[in-house]
């Protein structure tokens, strides 16, 4: 069951700071306002305001940020501050070295230099955060009870994760290490109301600990048990089956391969398949998600044969045609949790949020982070 208690705060109070373009090694970069204003602050420098149009170009040397401000003056620092006075400033970042696509984003920027690159550190409100995530996340055109499911994933993988990357100096990457962030959301407006509809809420276990709320593409039709795929069992992430997963655009899948190459792939596991024996005996049918691939006396998990091949998903058949190795598989990723094509389906039939997230989730309870804080300060 999946309750919805009262919320009234908001998680607006919540900042975050996101290291941008984290697995870039990023040089150089030119930061330009694009609404709003920003006030550039730095080391040994008078703080000034810059409107619309400003450009600062910044370069990292060995001993700091060299800049070339909005009137061409150039300096030199050891970190650079740009903050938003509110949500409605909007900044461009345009990488330079190497040459990366521009991004606009809403809050602040701080500049620094680390190890190998700059620092660039986006200082942002959680909720502006979850939109630009949503978006990246869910997809360009998913229907809007999808979004709100996707903002409190995205929500909970957040404040579950926020120490992650703390001995960095941030709280998450924009890579898919945590999730990936592009800058703010810029296309779909039901994005945006998914998130505000849904704002501060979280999902949360029976002891109401924060759930790890992972997802892959499409279970083809049956998610599978958290222990299957990281060996650790997890009570709200159970196998359901899914028949909204069926029929969609990564449903199926389909490999071929030679039956000698078949065989000979058995050996690099031990496993000596004789030259007279029947080759249906290579067959497999999976009605429900097995665990292994049994051919005569021995086996291999089908999940590593998923690595070997990397097969879209462990949830196949192997059909013996002839000379020919038919794979004929279900689903896309790991099959752990909700399944995004699944739930997206579920959402253009018109079912709640809350009945989606029960459907994936087992036993698991929708509540306002907020009100989770005061539950564990008392
Ligand atoms: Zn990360």
């Amino acid at each position: 069951m999946v309750f919805l208690l009262s919320w009234t705060t908001p998680a607006s109070s919540l900042d975050l700071k996101i290291s941008l373009h984290n697995d870039q090694m990023v040089q150089s970069v030119i930061f330009t306002v694009v609404d709003g204003y920003y006030r550039v602050s730095a080391e040994g420098m008078k703080a000034v305001n810059c409107s619309p149009g400003d450009s600062w170009y910044i370069l990292r040397g060995d001993d700091g940020l060299y800049t070339r401000d909005h009137r061409g003056q150039w300096s030199l620092f050891k970190e650079i501050h740009f903050e938003a006075p509110d949500e409605s400033s909007i900044f461009s970042l345009k990488p330079g070295e190497p040459l990366l696509e521009s991004r606009e984003y809403k809050g602040g920027l701080e500049v620094g230099v680390s190890l190998e690159s700059l620092s660039l550190i986006n200082e942002i409100n959680m909720e502006t955060y979850i939109m630009g995530v949503s978006e990246i996340e869910g997809g360009p055109n998913s229907p809007l009870e999808y979004y709100k499911v996707q903002a409190i994933l995205c929500r909970t993988f957040a404040i579950k994760n926020i120490e992650r990357h703390a001995e960095e100096g941030f709280n998450l990457c924009d890579g898919v290490h945590c999730q990936a962030y592009k800058g703010r959301n810029l296309w779909n407006e039901d994005v945006e109301i998914g998130c505000e509809v849904t704002s501060g809420l979280v999902l949360v276990d029976e002891d109401s600990v924060l759930i790890n709320p992972v997802y892959h593409s499409n279970s083809g039709g049956e998610t599978q048990g958290a222990e299957k795929v990281w060996l650790k069992e997890e009570a709200y992430l159970q196998p359901v089956l899914d028949p909204f997963s069926v029929g969609l655009r990564n449903s199926t899948w389909e490999r071929n391969m030679q039956v000698r190459d078949w065989i000979y792939y058995l050996l690099s596991y031990n496993i000596v398949f004789p030259e007279d024996a029947d080759t249906s005996a290579l067959g497999m049918k999976q009605k429900h998600r097995k665990d292994y691939y049994r051919v005569l006396e021995d086996s291999i998990a089908v999940s590593s044969i998923r690595e070997d091949f990397n097969y879209r998903s462990d949830f196949f058949d192997i059909l013996v045609d002839g000379d020919m190795i038919r794979i004929k598989g279900r689903g896309y990723g790991h099959g752990v949790g909700l399944s995004q094509e699944g739930a997206v389906e579920m959402a253009g039939r018109r079912y709640h949020y809350t009945a989606i997230l029960n459907y994936y989730y087992h036993q698991v309870f929708i509540l306002p982070y907020f009100d989770l804080k005061l539950l564990f300060s008392h």
